[in-house]
């Protein structure tokens, strides 16, 4: 484990709250290929790992806000990338769902 890992500063109770109604609101869809992700079981390669919009290289923070769930392959693959028309496309969505649950 990487003890600089600024998700390590939320509690992990909160962390796994978070990550379950992330992938709720995302339907277990990952934001940056489209293909579904799994909630549980880190072994596998489909695995839900948080992914921040802006990344935390470029002064992104690790708020809910700028976290959306991806495959941990994915995550990795991305790296620092800004994301494409078809991801960005898939984040409006979810900032979408995001809003009516703020927004009741
Ligand atoms: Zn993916």
């Amino acid at each position: 484990m990487n003890a600089n890992n600024p998700s390590s500063r939320i509690s992990k109770r909160n962390r796994i709250a978070r990550r379950t109604r992330m992938f709720e609101e995302q339907r277990g869809i990952c934001w940056l290929c489209g293909g579904r992700m799994q909630l549980t079981a880190p072994e596998e390669s489909g695995f839900a790992t948080f992914d921040e919009i802006r990344p935390r290289s470029k002064g992104g923070s690790t708020s809910a806000r700028n976290q959306v769930l991806a495959h941990s392959s994915c995550n990795k693959r991305r790296g620092a990338l800004a994301p494409t028309d078809k991801q960005l496309k898939r984040l409006s969505e979810i900032r979408a769902v995001r809003q009516c649950h703020e927004n009741p």
